[in-house]
């Protein structure tokens, strides 16, 4: 588990230990917590859609004071991630914004979609799969509809599907 903390104004108050060992981990010293505090939780995040459903999701929690939970995936080459992310809301000026892991389960071959904000090809932030030829594609259950590359890059988008899960 991972936690952040943000205020009001959407700028990052706090984050807990477990945040700097998974930065750490990861080699992102630049998520390290002394990097990220003070700074807008949306310049953080690539692609305006998904810093509009974020957005989103925080008028929402701070307009019902109830938790909001979303499943995503957030994978590595070699394997799928599915993880859980919850908003809640500690007092006006807080909020608490939650990472888990809750299952991981192994893509073979491998394969890794790289950022890029130039790409033709998009890839979903939240169900993670791939707009690839004609389709939204899992690289978890449609591997082969890859072929053998390891590596494709796409820019981060939220798919048709995901954009039904936005909150209104
Ligand atoms: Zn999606």
């Amino acid at each position: 588990m991972a936690s952040i903390w943000i205020n009001a104004e959407r700028k990052i108050v706090d984050v807990d230990d477990s945040w700097d060992i998974l930065a750490s981990k990861n080699q992102a010293d630049e998520l390290l917590s002394d990097s990220i505090k003070g700074k807008y939780i949306t310049s953080f995040i690539k692609g305006d859609q998904i810093r509009m459903f974020l957005d989103a999701m925080i008028t929402r929690v701070n307009i019902t004071e109830k938790p909001y939970v979303l499943h995503y995936r957030c994978d590595g080459p070699h394997k799928a991630q599915f993880m859980r992310m919850m908003v809640s809301k500690e007092n006006d000026d807080r909020f608490l914004i939650e990472h888990d892991l809750i299952k991981s389960e192994k893509i073979d071959p491998e394969i890794l979609f790289k950022e890029d904000a130039t790409s033709p090809q998009k890839r979903c932030a939240v169900c993670g799969k791939v707009n690839f030829k004609d389709g939204w594609f899992d690289a978890l259950t449609n591997r082969k509809i890859f072929g053998t590359t390891h590596e494709l890059k796409t820019q981060s988008t939220i798919c048709p599907d995901c954009e039904d899960k936005i909150p209104h």
